[in-house]
C-alpha cells in the first residue's frame, strides 16, 4: 500500500520537496511503502510497463535525500539490525535515534531536518549497509514507477537516477516487493 501525505509545518516524509513560496516552504509529500497493493501491482506488471528495458540508478552518495526533513519509518527488526551494526544497545539506540509518530516508529531528525543517521561531515549514512527498507528500496517506489513522468520528475532531485548501473525489471520488482 502506498500512502501519500501532504504535510504543513513540521514535515514528515520519505522524500521532501519544498516550495519556493515562503508560505509553502514546509509543504512536503510523504511516501510510505508498506505492502504491495493494486498500485504496486500496476507498477510492476503488465505488458505495457514503461520500464520494461530496465532503469538506471546508482547512488552518488550525495546525501541529498537524507538531508531534507522527512519521515523514515522503521520496524522493530530494522531497529535491532541497525543498533547491532552501530554497536549500540537497542534501547540506547532507540532513545537517541528513534521517535514515535502517530503510533509508529520513525528515525529522528537533526534540527536542520537531516536524518540522524546521516553523518553531517561525510554526508553518508552511518548505517548504509543495514538501512531501513524504505531507504534501500529507493527509487524503486510504486509512486515513482507508475509512469515515466513521475520517475523523471524525481530524477531532477536525485542525481543517481538515470545514471550508472542498469537494473533489470526482475531486480526492480524484487526491490519493490521486498519485505
Ligand atoms: S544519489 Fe539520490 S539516492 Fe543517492 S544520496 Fe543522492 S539523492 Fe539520495
Amino acid at each position: 500500500m502506498r500512502i501519500i501525505y501532504l504535510s504543513f509545518g513540521s514535515c514528515r516524509l520519505g522524500y521532501n520537496r519544498t516550495s519556493p513560496g515562503e508560505h509553502l516552504k514546509n509543504i512536503c509529500i510523504i511516501y510510505e511503502v508498506v505492502q504491495p497493493d493494486s498500485d504496486t501491482k500496476s507498477a510492476v506488471a503488465g505488458p505495457d510497463i514503461w520500464y520494461r528495458d530496465g532503469l538506471r540508478f546508482e547512488c552518488q552518495q550525495c546525501g541529498m535525500c537524507c538531508s531534507v526533513s522527512g519521515v523514515v519509518f522503521v520496524t522493530g527488526s530494522e531497529i535491532r539490525r541497525i543498533s547491532r551494526y552501530l554497536g549500540m544497545r537497542e534501547e540506547i539506540f532507540e532513545k537517541a535515534y528513534v521517535k514515535e509518530l502517530d503510533g509508529r516508529l520513525t528515525l529522528g531528525e537533526r534540527d536542520d531536518g537531516g536524518c540522524l543517521l546521516l553523518d553531517p561531515v561525510t554526508r553518508s549514512c552511518k548505517a548504509y549497509t543495514v538501512r531501513p527498507q524504505q531507504c534501500s528500496s529507493f527509487p524503486f517506489w510504486p509512486e515513482l514507477l507508475k509512469n515515466q513522468v513521475a520517475w523523471n520528475r524525481e530524477s531532477t532531485l536525485c542525481p543517481g537516477m538515470n545514471k550508472g548501473r542498469l537494473w533489470e525489471i526482475r531486480e526492480i520488482k524484487k526491490k519493490m516487493l521486498k519485505e
